[in-house]
């Protein structure tokens, strides 16, 4: 049987500190007059839920109804088409999540055995492990600090001859700064997989991720800027790519014969089901990233002015859809990340730490040993989400910043 690899945030010495420990319980507010503000004191704030409230139930019902709930069915080509308008490219290959679409993309360029593929450490567990699953080696870079994003100048340090694919990761919804990547894939001819995961809907100078690379990867989680429950696209403008990823989504059943294999493929299909949700969820994608962004910018407005509070980046070349609002809690602030995270739970506002480090997982720790990537590490000590639903109302926003405002005046108290 397999065995889970063992790692105490203890073995790693003055680092383990920075590994965030269980998540505070969330306390229910107590409902107390004002009658009008019951409804906001007796939830809980989630750190994020899906609005399913457009064309979804109806498209479903449509699959339902017609028979067509598997894999094949009118939605998925549907899906498929609007989304690529949406990216600005020439295909869109849905698939079962985000993870087999990044596994899916590697997979299509030929990627595998021998070959490094270069990702940031800060990142969710999916980017790296869809590497993993090629055979591939992943190779690991540091944030910069400006966007939080991996540092370019690091990657082009561990370029080497084996390097057949570096993997941006748009972190939170912040693209990367993608033109000298680009310039750089170029010269040393490797790929770039964009992880467009959190980004659906953000742009880099005027264009939009999933656009930017070779191919672009984006999930449809329920927490995801729009969802399909479980789901995933590759995005492409090279039709040999989107063929190929196709075809290996579907077990590469050939064309001259049934039940006849020329390449490794996967069952990586996405169900009716699932595209008639994604259609729907199409439909009001833009108005979910603006309503994101407004929520930013009034999350950012009223937090800016209480000390040691950072906000989330947006550099001028870039269009952030704050997939999660993100802070920093610097010591100025008087009370830790996790106290502060506690405080606001007990105030029924879930939160969520940012990612651990690829580095400091127990099932990679071995192969990064020693390696240290102090920006990734400051990011993980010191950040967390706060709600960033689209659904979120601006009077649940002021009540959370003034919970985080609550909890500054009382830091001394502790
Ligand atoms: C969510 C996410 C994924 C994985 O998507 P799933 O649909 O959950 O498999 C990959 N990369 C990043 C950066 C993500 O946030």
């Amino acid at each position: 049987m397999l065995k889970p690899v063992d790692l105490n945030p203890e073995d790693l010495g003055d680092l383990g500190q920075i590994i965030p420990g269980r998540d505070p319980e969330l306390q229910i507010r107590i409902p107390r007059i004002p009658v009008s503000e019951l409804d906001l004191q007796s939830r809980i704030i989630p750190v994020c839920e899906p609005t399913l409230n457009g064309n979804e139930a109806q498209y479903v019902l449509d699959c339902i109804e017609s028979n067509w709930i598997s894999s094949a069915g009118k939605y998925i080509p549907r899906f498929e088409e609007v989304f690529a308008e949406i990216c600005g490219t020439r295909y869109a290959v849905a698939c079962a999540n985000g993870t087999v679409a990044l596994h899916l993309a590697l997979a299509t360029l030929g990627i595998g055995p021998g070959d490094e593929v270069i990702l940031p450490t800060f990142t969710m567990i999916a980017t790296i492990n869809a590497i993993t699953y090629t055979g591939a080696t992943p190779v690991l870079v540091d944030s910069e600090p400006l966007t939080w994003n991996m540092d370019l100048n690091q990657v082009a340090d561990k370029i080497t001859p084996r390097t057949r694919a570096v993997i941006p990761v748009h972190t939170y919804g912040h693209p990367v700064d993608m033109d000298p990547l680009m310039e750089m894939a170029e010269h040393h001819g490797f790929y770039v997989v964009e992880d467009a995961a959190e980004a659906h809907g953000a742009e880099y100078k005027g264009r939009r991720a999933g656009s930017l690379g070779h191919a672009g990867c984006f999930s449809f989680y329920a927490n995801k800027i729009i969802t399909t429950g479980e789901g995933g696209m590759v995005t492409t403008d090279d039709p040999e790519i989107a063929r190929l990823a196709a075809h290996l989504r579907d077990h590469a059943f050939s064309e001259e014969r049934h039940f006849w294999h020329k390449y490794l493929g996967f069952n990586y299909r996405m169900t009716n089901l699932q595209a008639a949700v994604g259609l729907a969820q199409t439909e009001q994608m833009e108005a979910f990233v603006e309503a994101r962004r407004a929520n930013a910018a009034r999350y950012t407005t009223a937090l800016r002015n209480i000390p040691g509070i950072v906000t989330p980046p947006e550099a001028d070349w870039a269009k952030n859809v704050f997939w999660m609002y993100s802070i920093l809690v610097e010591d100025e602030f008087g009370m830790t990340r996790d106290q502060l995270r506690a405080y606001l739970a007990g105030h029924g506002i879930e939160t969520r730490t940012f990612f651990i480090p690829m580095h400091l997982q127990p099932i990679y720790y071995q192969a990064f040993k020693g390696q240290r990537y102090p920006v990734s590490e400051m990011l993980c000590q010191r950040g967390f989400y706060l709600p960033s639903a689209s659904s979120l109302t601006p009077r649940e926003i002021e009540y959370i910043v003034e919970t985080v405002r609550q909890a500054h005046q009382q830091r001394g108290n502790r």
